[in-house]
């Protein structure tokens, strides 16, 4: 059996319990074990591919096609830890499981309950992460303890250690320590109510991580190890990080809590090198390049949670060219009504990302013109490509109506058009074109210069494609398609012949990018956007 480590989160939401875990499971994969990685989220979706990103921040996509949370992100980025459908539960998802085995008969003549039904369809989603290649199962409870939708998560783990063991599974709670100014101390009551809130189910934390703003006291040690029964080498502080998140996993090792989570585990210690991380996060605080300014042009720019994973792979691709990437985030509809100078003045680069919905499509076709008759360097990512060809066709190629039939059914000139397979679909959850599709790329484009490599595959999320019957137009002024389905039949990347960098993609390519590995478009691109600013 795996060994299991379960994270909740008390008195407030928001305290980083995604890179907590994510930086938890980095320590243990570099002391030598497989770990595989789990959030399970209280609410009642199936999953968060329906919900706004103003609700829910951006939807994070795995390779089986899995729409999830984008604490994945984390995961898949620090840890290395591959992710798939069954790293994400939800409560909508453990209940319509146990009400469809209900409507099959599956309870024979029983009556169907939150505890054992509910409960026990937690413990195999936890277990369905089990197996012999994965020494340890790190599985993250959403939401903060006391919430009612929490309770059965709660439950769940309580009786998982109850039958597999305290040496088989642990409990870490991540809590805050806040600082109240106007006394000028640090208070650990909060913390001490949400251990009771946890206790008063019959969990006790083995492990406290406290996050905090300033350093915590042995004082406040003592006390948190005295009233939440958690030995004091076990009351962890997770202080604010100066520079970047990666700090996180660096600064919980010079604590030892790998070791303590090895220990309580009963698990060899092995040998800890993390001088490549180190060497990386150097890298950030430092870069010997400068700084360049890349716009990302979008519709959810107020939360910056809504666009995660390409902010973070920029910064990956700043750790990569050891440069700054300052990033701007211009809100497309403003765009739209400014001169488009007093937003994009003086950028590297230019970002146009994924969305849905015709909310802000002129400020981004503008953008994309601002970027392809200035030579600016240019990466759009899936609607991000798709305004790329829209802008073409109309300002290059004189096809003044070209649109997507998302934002137009009637134009003569559909460039962007619903993919055939999605002519039938009605509902709306997990219906997409989801997860990695093989790319065959073009030989001597730039895309293939990036990726050095022809044959690749990366991750989807659209129903809408670039339509091949206007291929031929666009091609003739210079848009070069660059990348397809193996049969061709699906474009997947284009580029433009006469300008220093304009790329986009079908893909999402930010999901794949890592700290230590940036993704090569982004890499390229910043590459670019640093030539172009010289
Ligand atoms: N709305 C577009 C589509 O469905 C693009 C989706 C996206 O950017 N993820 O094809």
């Amino acid at each position: 059996m795996s060994k299991h480590i379960f994270i909740t989160g008390g008195v407030v939401s928001s305290l980083g319990k995604g890179i907590t875990a994510a930086s938890v499971a980095l320590l243990l994969k570099r002391r030598g074990y497989t770990v595989s990685m789990q959030k399970l989220d209280p609410y009642l979706n199936v999953d968060p591919g329906t919900m706004s990103p103003y609700q829910h921040g951006e939807v994070y996509v795995t390779d089986d096609g899995g729409e999830t949370d984008l604490d994945l992100g984390h995961y898949e980025r620090f840890a290395g830890v591959t992710c798939n459908k069954s790293s994400n539960y939800t409560t909508g998802r453990i209940y319509s499981t146990v009400i469809s085995r209900e409507r099959e008969g599956g309870y024979l003549g029983g009556t169907v309950q939150v505890i054992p039904h509910i409960t026990n369809e937690i413990k195999a989603s936890i277990l369905s992460l089990d197996d012999p290649d994965t020494d340890i199962v790190l599985t993250e409870i959403g939401g903060t303890a006391g919430d009612i939708e929490s309770l059965p998560f709660l439950e769940a783990i309580r009786q998982f250690r109850h039958e597999f063991g305290k040496d088989n599974s642990i409990f870490i709670h991540l809590t805050l320590v806040p600082y109240i100014k106007a006394a000028g101390e640090m208070k650990t009551k909060p913390s001490q109510q949400s251990v009771g809130i946890l206790r008063e189910i019959g969990i006790i934390p083995d492990i406290l991580i406290c996050r905090c703003e300033h350093p915590m006291s042995d004082d406040h040690k003592q006390k948190l190890s005295l009233f939440c029964n958690v030995p004091q080498e076990l009351v962890i502080e997770e202080q604010d990080v100066e520079n970047s998140i990666y700090e996180v996993p660096v600064e919980l090792a010079r604590q030892n809590l790998d070791k303590h989570i090895l220990g309580l585990l009963k698990l060899p210690e092995n040998q800890l090198d993390m001088s490549d991380w180190e060497a990386m996060i150097a890298d950030v605080i430092k870069p010997k390049n400068g700084i360049v300014d890349i716009a990302v042009v979008g519709k959810y720019i107020k939360l910056r949670d809504a666009y995660k994973s390409i902010y973070e792979a920029l910064g990956h691709a700043g750790i990569a060219n050891s440069v700054k990437v300052n990033i701007r985030m211009v809100e497309a509809e403003e765009l739209e009504k400014s001169a488009v100078d007093e937003f994009l003045f003086g950028v590297d680069g230019i970002l146009v990302p994924g969305g849905f919905g015709d909310r802000g499509i002129p400020g981004k076709l503008k953008a994309i013109r601002y970027a392809r008759e200035n030579n600016i360097p240019f990466l759009g990512i899936c609607l991000g490509m798709q305004c790329a060809v829209i802008e073409f066709a109309r300002n290059v190629c004189g096809m003044t109506d070209a649109d997507s039939t998302e934002f137009n059914r009637q134009t003569n000139h559909p460039v962007i058009d619903l993919m055939e397979a999605q002519k039938t679909v009605t509902a709306k959850g997990g219906t997409m074109r989801l997860g990695a599709y093989p790319c065959v790329i073009k030989e001597g484009t730039k895309a293939a210069a990036s990726y050095g490599n022809l044959k690749i595959s990366e991750r989807h999320r659209h129903r809408y494609e670039f339509n091949s019957a206007f291929g031929q137009r666009l091609a003739e002024k210079g848009l070069k398609v660059s990348g397809t389905s193996p049969n061709g039949a699906l474009v997947e990347m284009i580029e433009l012949e006469a300008h220093p960098w304009f790329v986009a993609c079908q893909f999402h390519p930010e999901f794949k990018s890592t700290p230590l590995k940036a993704h090569p478009l982004f890499r390229d691109f910043v590459k670019a956007a640093l030539t172009y600013g010289d």
